[in-house]
């Protein structure tokens, strides 16, 4: 069973205090005993505990930052929405092979933004540049913004911010089943509530610290009851010994426990794994004895944007990939939509 996230060390901003999160967030972990040290800034958490790189690794990834989003230029995020939304970056989860390790590098500690006020009113300087045309935001692009929810709410007064607009849409993606906090927020349907699935092999071996799966499938029943659009995001697809089975298990699963609510407006999104060679070589040094198979030999390779390619499967296992999830889709959610394979 997987508990709510609890930080085991706390570094704080002094302009967090400035902002009713940063204080209350303050005064709860204050309450609970966890240690707070004060930094100027999240660039001088350097102290991180630990006698060698997998410790502090480890460390990090239960430390929070509380401070605040100082660019309020939004990065883009295509092809599924305009903007990612930054609500906080890093996460506790330990997915082997989670794009994280590369993109966060030497700071794979947890940073929460307080001033969320100052967020909003720039995704709503970006609609209002748009309108009326909607405009799309990702929450969940440097972080499992659902795990840490249950603490700051952040989230939680994103999806009630985009409610009341017009133009606006939000959408995320979680691996954890901590949602009960988000079940009466008024999204007013302008969210999509996506959770990441993979069958029992790879949450076992290659997803440690998140929810199972048996716990997201129960979590995406109760959002898609609270009326939320609710979509999936089947990633990484990885071809391991018995995957056909343990594919299909998954949805035979999920169309056992979803409710008629879901069926209607329901998304799924097919993401098989990849990998990149600096990738490779960061999650060696931070998971030495992980079973993803990470050989370049195997693989196929297809040339990406500033010269960095990836190692994906080979054309005839993609094709075979294709078929068997189109088959089980067509079986199990005949009303869904598949929005894409890559
Ligand atoms: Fe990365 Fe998502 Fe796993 Fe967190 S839950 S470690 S963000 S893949």
């Amino acid at each position: 069973m997987v508990k709510p996230f609890m930080p085991q060390l706390v570094y704080i901003e002094p302009r967090a205090m400035e902002f009713p999160l940063g204080r209350q967030l303050y005064e709860k972990f204050d309450k609970l005993g966890v240690e707070i040290r004060k930094t100027t800034s999240h660039n001088q958490v350097r102290n991180i505990p630990g006698d060698n790189h997998q410790q502090k690794y480890r460390n990090a990834k239960s430390t929070l930052v509380i401070g605040l989003r100082k660019t309020l230029k939004f990065d883009t995020s295509k092809p599924s929405a305009e903007y990612a939304i930054p609500l906080a970056t890093g996460c506790m989860g330990h997915c082997h092979y989670c794009y994280l390790q590369t993109t966060m590098g030497s700071k794979p500690y947890i940073r929460t933004y307080v001033n969320t006020e100052e967020i909003f009113a720039a995704a709503d300087q970006y609609m209002e540049e748009r309108s009326p045309e909607p405009t799309r935001f990702e929450a969940s692009c440097t972080s499992d913004i659902v795990g840490i929810d249950h603490l700051t709410h952040t989230l939680k007064k994103t999806i009630e911010h985009i409610g009341q607009t017009k133009h606006g849409l939000l959408r995320f993606v979680t691996k954890f089943h901590h949602v009960d906090h988000l079940l009466d927020a008024e999204h007013n349907g302008r969210t999509r509530f996506r959770f990441s699935l993979n069958d029992d092999y790879v949450i076992k071996f290659l997803e440690p610290g998140t929810s199972r799966l048996d716990q997201r499938i129960e979590a995406a029943a109760k959002v898609a009851k609270a009326g939320y659009p609710l979509g999936f995001i089947i990633a990484p697809i990885y071809l391991h010994d018995g995957w056909r089975e343990g594919y299909e298990t998954l949805f035979k699963k999920l169309a056992e426990k979803l409710p008629n609510e879901a069926l209607d407006n329901l998304t799924f999104e097919l993401i098989q794994h990849r990998f990149t060679k600096p990738a490779k070589r960061v999650i060696q040094e931070n998971y030495p004895m992980t079973k993803l198979e990470l050989d370049e030999e195997k693989r196929k390779y297809k040339w990406g944007r500033y010269g960095i390619g990836k190692y994906v499967y080979q054309t005839e296992e993609q094709e075979e990939i294709k078929d068997v999830f189109q088959m089980y889709i067509d079986r199990y959610f005949p009303e869904s939509h598949i929005e894409y394979f890559t």
